[in-house]
């Protein structure tokens, strides 16, 4: 069962607002966790709300059904389908990343056929900067965006596609960033390349989006990083290298999801049964890499090992889920408080890359209960449908 905790969410919203410069715009990435109450906690609210970063047909409606109207999504990933394009036109987006040539002409393509001018940041892959750290997939060959050495030679093109108006740059380059410094650092990066394509290759900038990286613990107990020195160091940057941002005459923008949700959620596993056997102890959970973690792969273990607050630590063991895998292990010597069958273990800072990034479909078990809390009320308890059953359909629909 995930809990999250809406206010936390908010909160982290609202510090990372005031952890830059004034105006800048906030878009939560679903595919953190497209829940549509805590997708609709980051839109609304009295202050200030953010966007959507959506990647698919699947994450347009659980933005949708949040709230967001389709003008405040950021469509982006290297292999949007003609499909999946028409669905974002008629449901109103028309703000879109261009990872290439190719999918700036698919982009140019569905807006022409409904009637419309979409309008497209070039995502741009620039050379690595040096000492960054986190999860990088930028600055080496990468099916994410337009490689910065060839944009000379190809921007005309990326400029004419019809159906398109190219408005701005798009950089996103690493998650999870080590610290405030290796942000810092590649936004500079960012700031300078975008002035520098803008006054040497005549990219259009009316909109500057410098990407994320905002880090949170994952599945282990710490808290969210903060970034005092952003706001300032950010200010600095564009009035050195785009000073008419102090008009208001360039919308600026970052991306977010794990700094913004994963605080906000926890894991409670329960324990089924307790395996001691050739010097290793297995705790045995009711959910596993189907109910988390299935995002880093069968037979790798998560990135970070689970642990767990609270109690005297004097168990070391093994945490494996219920599936029939070896893969199935959450963390390996992690320190735990004495434990029975039945008892309730708590992941903390879960509430992003949780269900969303499981295989849920594996093996056939339920999928976790999700329980949203705002304080002590319950907002919602749900579970999300994973298609048990086979949907037989006519060859033609191939
Ligand atoms: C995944 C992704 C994000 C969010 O990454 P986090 O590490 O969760 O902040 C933002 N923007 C893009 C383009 C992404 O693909």
């Amino acid at each position: 069962m995930y809990v999250y905790d809406l206010g936390r969410a908010v909160a982290a919203r609202d510090r990372l607002f005031e952890a830059l410069p004034e105006g800048f715009e906030v878009y939560y990435a679903l595919k953190a966790n497209p829940h549509p109450d805590v997708a609709r906690a980051l839109h609304e609210g009295p202050g200030h709300g953010c966007r959507a970063e959506i990647s698919s047909s699947g994450e347009l409606s659980a933005a949708l059904t949040a709230g967001f109207a389709g003008a405040e999504c950021l469509y982006t990933g290297p292999g949007k389908t003609a499909a999946e394009l028409n669905k974002a036109m008629e449901c109103g987006v028309r703000m879109f990343s261009v990872e290439s040539l190719s999918d700036a002409t698919h982009v140019g393509l569905a807006a022409s056929r409904h009637g419309t001018v979409a309008d497209c940041l070039l995502r741009i892959n620039a050379p690595a900067t040096a000492a960054s750290t986190g999860i990088r997939m930028m600055g080496k060959a990468s099916q994410f965006g337009i490689d910065s050495e060839t944009l000379p030679e190809t921007m005309r093109q990326l400029t004419t596609v019809p159906g398109t108006r190219i408005v701005g740059a798009h950089f996103y380059t690493m998650s999870n960033a080590a610290d405030e410094a290796a942000l810092i650092g590649e936004f500079e990066s960012a700031i300078a390349l975008a002035s520098r394509l803008e006054s040497k290759l005549g990219l259009p900038l009316e909109f500057l989006d410098i990407g994320g990286g905002f880090a949170a613990p994952y599945a282990a107990p710490g808290v969210r990083a903060e970034y005092p020195r952003l706001r300032s160091e950010l200010e600095r940057m564009l009035d050195r290298y785009l000073p008419r941002w102090r008009t208001g005459s360039l919308r600026l923008a970052v991306e977010s999801g794990r700094h913004l949700v994963a605080e906000s959620g926890c894991l409670l596993v329960r324990v089924v049964n307790i395996k001691a056997g050739r010097g290793r102890t297995f705790v045995i959970l009711d959910a596993g890499i189907n109910a988390l973690g299935g995002l880093s792969g069968i037979g790798r273990l998560l990135p970070v090992a689970a642990r767990l607050d609270g109690g005297e630590q004097s168990l070391v063991a093994t945490l494996s889920g219920p599936l029939c895998t070896p893969g199935d292990t959450l963390g390996r010597d992690v320190n735990l408080p004495e434990l029975q069958v039945g008892d309730i273990i708590t992941i903390p800072n879960t509430g992003a890359y949780g269900v969303t990034a499981s295989l849920l479909a594996f093996l056939g078990r339920e999928t976790p209960y999700e329980v949203v809390l705002r304080g002590a009320e319950v907002v919602s308890v749900s579970r999300l449908d994973v298609q048990r059953s086979y949907r037989v359909m006519k060859p033609e629909v191939l």
